[in-house]
C-alpha cells in the first residue's frame, strides 16, 4: 500500500474528498517519508506499545503507528476528516478512530480500557494552538506515560529544554523538566508541510521520569507558585507570590522563606531552578 505521506499520495486524497484546510484546527499535514519513519523509530514504538496520536489529519503518521504498534487509538476534532481516516485506514485494525477534541478527552479511562492501565506512548505532529494545554494536560493528569514524542514548533521545543538565565526559561520548561527528560530528536524544515507553515518546526521526545528529579510535598502548589512567578516575571518573586494570593501565604512567610534558602530578598522567579521552586514550595507548605 502506497504511503500516505508520499506528496503525491496526500494531493491525491485531498483532491478526491475536495479537503479545505482549516487554520483554527492548526492542519499542517506531513508530506516527508523520511520525517515519519524517523519519528516513529525516535519514540521507539514495538509490538506491544499502545500509542495515543493526537490529531492524525488524514491519517499520515497513523499508517506508520498502526504498522509497528499493538494498538493505536488516535482522536481528531475535525469530522470532516473521520470518513477519509476510515478509508485511508482501512486495513488496519488495531486502530481507534476518535471524533473529539483531545482536550475533552479522558485518556486515563483510554489507557485503562486499552492499556489495561499500563503507560501508553504518545505520538503527534500536534496542532501548534494547544501545544502548552496538551502536554501540561497528559502530564497533570497523571495519565500513565511512557513517553510523549512530538512535533511543535522549533522555539517551544527550545523552552522545553532551557534552564534560567534565558528568556525562554518558563513555567513549561520546568513542568516539562519535573515530569519528564527532553530530547530533541530532529529539526524540520517547513517545506515538509501541506500548507507550509510560517515557522520551523522540530520532533522532541519527553521520556517520563521513573523517579521525579525533586522532592515535593505539595505539587499543585509548587505549580501555582511556578505560574506566578513568570506570570509576572519582571517582578521580584516576593512581589509576584503575595500579589498571586496564594494559599493565603502571607508577604512575611514568602520572604522568610527566602531569607531561608539564602537567596536575595529581591530575586525574580525566573531566576530559580526546579531544585529551588521544590524548595520553595515546601517551605511554603508547613
Ligand atoms: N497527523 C497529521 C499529519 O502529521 O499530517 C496532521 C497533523 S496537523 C499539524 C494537526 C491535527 O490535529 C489536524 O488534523 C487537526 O484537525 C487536529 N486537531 C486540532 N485541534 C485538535 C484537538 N483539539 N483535538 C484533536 N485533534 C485536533
Amino acid at each position: 500500500m502506497a504511503y500516505l505521506g508520499l506528496p503525491s499520495k496526500t494531493y491525491e486524497i485531498l483532491e478526491k474528498y475536495d479537503f479545505n484546510f482549516k487554520k483554527k484546527f492548526g492542519q499542517n499535514f506531513l508530506i516527508d517519508t523520511n520525517i515519519l519513519e524517523n519519528i516513529v523509530k525516535g519514540a521507539e514504538i514495538g509490538p506491544d506499545d499502545c500509542v495515543l496520536e493526537i490529531g492524525p489529519g488524514i491519517g499520515t503518521l497513523t499508517q506508520y503507528l498502526c504498522e509497528s504498534a499493538r494498538q493505536v487509538i488516535a482522536v481528531e476534532i475535525d469530522k470532516t476528516l473521520i470518513p477519509i481516516l476510515n478509508e485511508t485506514l482501512s486495513s488496519y485494525d488495531n486502530k481507534l478512530i476518535i471524533n473529539e477534541d483531545i482536550l475533552k478527552v479522558d485518556i486515563n479511562a483510554l489507557a485503562d480500557k486499552y492499556n489495561g492501565g499500563k503507560p501508553i506512548k504518545v505520538v503527534a505532529n500536534l496542532p501548534y494552538y494547544i501545544t502548552t494545554p496538551i502536554i501540561m494536560g497528559l502530564f497533570e493528569a497523571h495519565v500513565p506515560l511512557h513517553s510523549i514524542t512530538v512535533m511543535v514548533q522549533k522555539e517551544v521545543a527550545e523552552r522545553m529544554q532551557v534552564g534560567p538565565g534565558t528568556k525562554d526559561y518558563g513555567a513549561l520548561s520546568l513542568a516539562v523538566q519535573y515530569y519528564a527528560e527532553p530530547k530533541l530528536l530532529m529539526i524540520v524544515s517547513a517545506n515538509c508541510f501541506v500548507p507550509k507553515p510560517n515557522v520551523d518546526s522540530a520532533v522532541i521526545t519527553l521520556v517520563n521520569h521513573k523517579e521525579k528529579p525533586v522532592n515535593v510535598e505539595n505539587e499543585s502548589l509548587m505549580f501555582d507558585i511556578i505560574r506566578a512567578s513568570f506570570n509576572q516575571r519582571r517582578k521580584t518573586l516576593t512581589n509576584s507570590l503575595s500579589n498571586a494570593g496564594l494559599n493565603g501565604i502571607t508577604k512575611e512567610k514568602i520572604l522568610a522563606s527566602i531569607e531561608a534558602m539564602n537567596l536575595s530578598p529581591t530575586i525574580r522567579g525566573e531566576a530559580l531552578t526546579l531544585e529551588e521552586f521544590a524548595h520553595l514550595s515546601n517551605l511554603l507548605n508547613k
